[in-house]
């Protein structure tokens, strides 16, 4: 477990892009806690169910909070919180595998176009000397099969996602083109730096119930029964939430960090997780006791949501292997067991009521 260490904050204020979202107001609440003054962007700072949380966390907290209405897809949307502050940390991006017909619009081009504007607002901002972008191993990788390619068979940040596209994988797509216009974009000047945080599959509690973020959701199916007949033989990589917040604070602060970085505390199945939920809460919810034979998902995976054959193809019963040394080594990020992360994320999603609404 990672609890950053910080220089004695400043008066100069960071900003924080998406301050309403999952990671987001884990950061934010580290930042505050420290006392430093956070100049978060949401889309709409006057919804209760955005930023309440972030209220009453600042409301305890030394630091100082200043809401600012941004939106990924307006220029110059980001220049008014970006003003006086020293470090941008830009996390805002959509993190949703379904319910969208157009994925371009959904994903693609509120990364991309976002990411270029909040970039552009840093180049005409002179105060800016770092930038700490939430980037993902969907930059890495696309599908597992990638592996393959790769003789060590272990991913490093000196891999690229070459294989997704608008249509195959949008999100993983629209990641990799988002942290690739960043490092553009940076090498086009000298004044700022950037630093990724590339985070695997993020788990752990939430601290807003208002967050649209697959992470919550896909938490939420291990419990609420959709998953009861098996789940797919998928590996994936798994990071607590609070070690993702703390990267971020500890590359935001450590001159030493440059590049990129992997985020990942371990590789497991999904059936795996049901385990681990069931050795602590027993039978008391439907999880996965089972993996669905390939044959089964490959022809009912369409069905079930945003599983095609071509990712089953891709995916499914294929290996995954991070190599996490750079975060170990260079932020000093130590990775708690995934039992816990699992563990007190699945009691929030209990606490918070959202097994009861989608059962
Ligand atoms: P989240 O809770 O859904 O947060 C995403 C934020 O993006 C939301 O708070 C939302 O803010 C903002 N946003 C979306 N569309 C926007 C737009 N058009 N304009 C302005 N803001 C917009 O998801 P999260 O899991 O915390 O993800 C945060 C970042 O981490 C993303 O970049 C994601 O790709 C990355 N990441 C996540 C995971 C994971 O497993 N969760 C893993 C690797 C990387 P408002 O709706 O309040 O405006």
């Amino acid at each position: 477990m990672t609890t950053p260490t910080l220089p004695e904050s400043t008066m100069t204020p960071i900003l924080v892009t998406g301050g309403s979202g999952y990671i987001a107001s884990w950061i934010i609440k580290y930042l505050l806690e420290a006392g430093y003054t956070v100049h978060a962007t949401v889309r709409d700072p006057a919804k209760q169910s955005s930023v309440g949380h972030l209220l009453k966390i600042a409301e305890q907290a030394k630091g100082t909070l200043k809401l600012f209405k941004a939106d990924l897809l307006a220029e110059g949307s980001f220049n008014e919180a970006m003003q006086g502050c020293g470090i941008v940390m830009h996390t805002a991006s959509p993190f949703v595998l379904e319910g969208f017909s157009d994925a371009n619009e959904a994903l693609v081009r509120p990364a991309l176009e976002g990411t270029r504007n909040v970039l552009n607002a840093v180049n005409q901002c002179p105060t800016v000397h770092r930038v700490v972008l939430t980037s993902s191993v969907a930059a890495i990788y696309g599908d597992n099969e990638d592996i393959l390619a790769v003789p060590s068979g272990v991913f490093t940040e000196e891999h690229w996602n070459t294989t997704s596209s608008v249509d195959h994988n949008p999100y993983q797509y629209s990641k990799a083109v988002a942290e690739r216009e960043a490092w553009k974009l940076q090498k086009e000047q000298s004044r700022w730096d950037l630093v990724t945080i590339n985070p695997a599959m993020v788990y752990g509690p939430s601290l807003t119930s208002g967050s649209q973020s697959a992470s919550i959701d896909t938490l939420v199916q291990m419990g609420d029964g959709r998953l009861r007949t098996g789940v797919p033989k998928l590996t994936i990589g798994v990071v607590d939430v609070r070690e993702v917040a703390s990267a971020h604070l500890l590359a935001a602060f450590n001159p030493a960090a440059k590049g990129r970085f992997i985020l990942n505390a371990t590789e497991l199945t999904m059936l795996k997780i049901g385990k681990i939920l069931r050795h602590k809460y027993g039978s008391q919810y439907p999880f996965p006791r089972m993996e669905a034979p390939t044959f089964l998902v490959w022809a009912f995976g369409p069905l079930m949501g945003p599983i095609t054959r071509d990712f089953v193809k891709r995916n499914v019963g294929l290996p995954l292997k991070f190599d996490n040394r750079r975060s170990r080594d260079i932020l000093g990020v130590q990775y708690r067991p995934v039992e816990e992360t699992f563990i007190e994320h699945f009691q929030q999603v209990i606490d918070d009521g959202l097994l009861k609404k989608k059962r």
